[in-house]
């Protein structure tokens, strides 16, 4: 360290302090092992420091960086939520295993963003590749990265906005959608993020058509293709058709083959969201249920949910990558162009631009995703991967099978994937209003006072604690003692206020 590390600094507006990035990264993981290894259950945030994080005054003076990597070893780091604990089962949510962790950070100076025809540019490629290969894609599905579930689901429909008004003659990414009616069709199971692609592309929420499901929570293709119908008669541009390949809410999987068909003789685009659940076709016995998942015009699946990528990388597949140049772009910039010669030239020097990514989507300067999957292939390999989703999948099995025997608790699905929905009814006196107050009170305690963090749902008007298990850092000993306590929680629940 030389002289200037006083505190002060006085004689630069700037203090780069990567020559100290091994020592510093070192504190730092060292502090993220300890949280991983020692998961606290109590959040021992105080009032009092929670108060003066949140109303920290902006710095004035600089600090030196090491005070400011002490903050995050003693506050931060540890007080950061716990979604890295192996308990943790809410929504679809985890976090990332080591491996693309490191790699992330490589990126974010080695690499920082995506463009140029440079190293990292060229593993985004493939590995958007491997993961199509490994989900049973055909080769000409090609992909991009985006941020996650909800820009790719943009992104996915931006393509089928185009298709659509590209085969009546008109391009909507040009002259916009006014005095076209337009629709989707989604299932009650479909994320409410197709709702928000239908706000932002001009659709609008309120031509979303919601097409009701069977008893297995799949849509029904019949009343599906009378909807379709009802609206080409009546003027209508059909958008997409959105299937589940795992809802969120129940992880089940909507008969694909059966959809595609319905749309495809209709012209319709065919979209499928895999966004959680796509991973689950690494699982041979699941396999069957992705059938006809080679048919989709679009499919989204998010890597930082059962892949256990860093947050913020989703992928969108499409079956021809020019239709989303049509779709989004942005127009020529002088000042992008004329700095590559794009001559063939591989190089790092802005010797060629690369993949265009950036006129794919919705984002131009975006971080180096694709090396975060690189590391997560590299590092677990198919036979990794298929391992863990086949855990993760007989975790669910177990916890409803298990829920099913016990006369005290109840399965609500029987599930697909990696998701159970389960509840407490004791001895089977409570009305389903009383079960539904009952089992709310049950979650209230699971995550305040367990290691187990599920979170809820309602299927068919009951009240569920759903455990989602994608967490790379559960074990089975963690889910054998789940459902005791949760029949433990309950009994006493039931006894304190049902008598
Ligand atoms: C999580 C999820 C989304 C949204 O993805 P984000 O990454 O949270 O934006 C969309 N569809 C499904 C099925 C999901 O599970």
């Amino acid at each position: 360290m030389d002289g200037t590390m006083d505190g002060t600094k006085a004689e630069s507006a700037y203090y780069p302090e990567s020559e100290r990035l091994a020592e510093l990264l070192a504190r730092i993981g060292a502090s993220l092992d300890d949280k991983v290894r020692n998961p606290p259950i109590d959040p021992y945030l105080t009032r009092a420091q929670w108060e003066h994080l949140a109303h920290e005054p902006v710095p004035l003076t600089p600090a030196p960086v090491d005070e400011l990597v002490d903050e995050l070893i003693s506050l931060l780091i540890p007080n950061g939520g716990r979604v890295s604990d192996p308990g943790f089962w809410a929504f679809v949510t985890t976090a990332p295993t080591t491996a693309p962790l490191v790699a992330a950070t490589a990126a974010a100076l080695g690499a920082p963003v995506r463009y140029g025809f440079q190293a990292v540019n060229a593993i985004e490629e493939r590995s958007l590749e491997w993961l199509g290969e490994i989900f049973g894609l055909p080769a000409h599905m090609k992909g991009l990265y985006s941020s996650g579930g909800s820009s790719a689901n943009i992104v996915a429909m931006g393509a089928a906005r185009q298709h659509a008004f590209e085969a009546r003659g008109l391009d909507p990414a040009r002259d916009g959608v006014t005095g076209t009616p337009c629709a989707f069709y989604v299932s009650p199971e479909t994320h409410h993020t197709i709702l928000r692609a239908a706000a932002v592309l001009g659709i609008g929420r309120s031509s979303v058509r919601e097409i009701p499901v069977d008893d297995n929570l799949h849509i029904r293709t019949d009343l599906l293709a009378e909807a379709i119908d009802a609206d080409i008669a009546a003027g209508v541009l059909p958008i997409a058709v959105i299937a589940n390949a795992g809802a969120t809410n129940t992880g089940t999987i909507d008969p694909l083959r059966a959809v595609a068909t319905v749309a495809h003789d209709r012209g319709v685009w065919f979209h499928i969201d895999g966004a959680y659940g796509l991973p689950g076709y690494l699982d041979e016995r699941v396999r069957p249920k992705y059938d006809g998942l080679e048919l989709a015009d679009s499919i989204i699946v998010d890597p930082h949910k059962w892949l256990s990528a860093p947050a913020g990388i989703g992928v969108t597949f499409v079956r021809d990558r020019t239709i989303l140049l049509r779709a989004f772009t942005q127009g020529p910039a002088d000042y992008l162009e004329g700095s590559f010669a794009d001559d063939g030239r591989i190089g790092v020097s802005l010797d060629s631009p690369g993949i265009p990514y950036g006129d794919f989507g919705l984002e131009l300067t975006a971080p180096s995703r694709g090396i975060q999957v690189w590391a997560i292939l590299r590092e677990q390999g198919v036979s990794g991967l298929t391992e863990r989703i086949r855990r993760d999948n007989d975790f669910a099995t177990y916890v409803a099978r298990t829920a099913t025997d016990d006369p005290r608790l109840e399965s609500l699905t029987n599930p697909d994937l990696s998701v159970a929905c389960i509840r407490y009814i004791g001895d089977g006196s409570h009305s389903n209003d009383e079960l539904n107050e009952l089992n709310r009170r049950i979650h209230r305690r699971l995550v305040r006072e367990t290691e187990f963090l599920p979170s809820t749902t309602v299927v068919k008007g009951a009240y569920t604690i759903r455990p989602c298990f994608i967490s790379p850092r559960a074990t089975w000993p963690l889910i054998e003692a789940f459902l005791p306590t949760v029949v433990r929680l309950g009994d006493e629940e039931a006894a304190g206020s049902m008598p």
